[in-house]
């Protein structure tokens, strides 16, 4: 009889889509003559590019000729997509090596499989609340986590405590679910903090694309000396529609070494390469080439506009609640807009009441944290017919 991981016993149940699906449902039948409104999708809505359409198509081309067929390639993803990512840090001011990026189906697998690197007896900071996968993928390798309570105090960007000692840290810039962004000065206290503890800053930026101001980082890199403590993660999902084509990268500098208990040093690089290369056979050349494609000045131009058009709907969510008077994060360098559940309710109060009465389905915060309990999350990837409508609706309630 195989002896199982146990750990996944420490998993909380993972219902918070199957619950929102099941009250929807039970709602829609109790009451079908009603339009229900979904601003609870933390996925996109608008279709790829036509940039990056051409860019997969000719990837298919290439495999019906037996003059460009290409059968396994780097585990690391081909140079040219590396080099083209390289660039694109290049124009936002942040000077990334080709050969410290890594291609991979998606931040997910990423964020969920770097805690292999690390041995359980570690110090783990995790905010709260956050995307829940940090969370579960060191619950499943039987990891401890000391929770960063994230709150109204310190506008949900957890900063570091002096007195208390950490080897791993997770953020999340644009944060998903609060939308809340770091500044530079911030990200510099993260950095000096994890180099003088000798830490590690696990550094998930994949809204970054959303961030319209060029003040706030768009990288943990653009902060002097990140690369010697701080892995990050990036993702086609959010900046370029791809959630469903899959494509994301991470990059782990060479730079990044420490110790281990025989004195000598290990690089984190050399171990994600080997672990790469050891688990993962590389990202379909097809979606490479739409990927590619993706980081040309018109690909970067069509994902601009899609983003722009999903700011326009978190400004209308916004502005509603601003009118309203109810405090709200978000909403600006990110598609997610949270805030405060109204009279003092608790998030899934809150959820059954705006889709009884307003029709809208959001997310309850209690998914992605304790600290969500009294929260709730809008996002601003429907159409700008149902957001309008939902923003009525709910300007009428309130
Ligand atoms: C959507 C999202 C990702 C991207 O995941 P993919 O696997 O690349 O689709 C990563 N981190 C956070 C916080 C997200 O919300």
């Amino acid at each position: 009889m195989p002896k199982l991981n146990e750990n996944y016993q420490n998993l909380k149940e993972s219902y918070l889509f199957s619950e929102i699906a099941h009250r929807v449902g039970a709602y829609t039948a109790a009451h079908p003559d009603k339009e229900v409104i979904r601003l609870g999708i933390g996925d996109v809505t608008l279709p790829l590019g036509s940039m990056a359409i051409r860019g997969l198509h000719s990837g298919v081309d290439a495999m019906a000729d037996p003059g460009t067929f290409k059968g396994y390639g780097p585990e690391q993803g081909y140079l040219f997509l590396r080099n083209a990512i390289s660039g694109y840090y290049a124009r936002n001011g942040v000077c990334v090596d080709p050969e410290d990026i890594f291609i991979s189906d998606g931040a997910k697998s990423d964020t969920g499989n770097i805690s292999e690197l690390f041995d359980a007896d570690n110090i783990i900071l995790i905010p709260d609340p956050v995307y829940p996968v940090y969370v579960d993928s060191n619950l499943m390798s039987g990891k401890t986590i000391t929770y960063m309570s994230g709150n109204a105090e310190n506008q949900f960007l957890p900063m570091p405590d002096r007195h208390i000692h950490a080897d791993i840290i997770y953020l999340c810039s644009p944060n998903n679910p609060t939308g809340a962004v770091y500044n530079k000065s911030q990200l510099k206290e993260w950095v000096d903090y994890a180099l003088e503890n000798e830490a590690v800053i696990l550094f998930d930026s994949a809204y970054e694309a959303f961030i319209c101001d060029p003040g706030l980082p768009r990288s943990i890199y653009a902060v002097e000396g990140a690369k010697k403590c701080a892995v990050e993660f990036c993702s086609l999902s959010k900046t370029a529609g791809f959630t469903g084509t899959r494509c994301g990268y991470t990059v782990v500098p060479r730079e990044l070494k420490f110790k281990c208990s025989d004195g000598r040093e290990l690089s984190l690089h050399a171990m994600w390469n080997r672990r790469q290369s050891t688990k993962f056979n590389g990202t379909s050349y097809i979606i490479q080439k739409g990927a590619k494609a993706v980081f040309s000045p018109e690909g970067m131009a069509q994902c601009q506009e899609n983003i722009r058009y999903y700011q326009e709907n978190a400004r209308l969510i916004a502005d509603t609640l601003a009118r309203k008077n109810i405090p709200f994060f978000g909403g600006i360098h990110s598609p997610y807009i949270w805030f405060e559940c109204p009279d003092g309710m608790e998030s899934w109060q809150f959820f059954d009441y705006l889709l009884g009465h307003a029709q809208i389905v959001g997310t309850p915060g209690a998914g992605f944290g304790q600290n969500g309990r009294c929260y709730f999350r809008l996002t601003a990837f429907g159409s700008h017919e149902n957001t309008k409508k939902a923003m009525e609706r709910f300007e009428a309630l309130f």
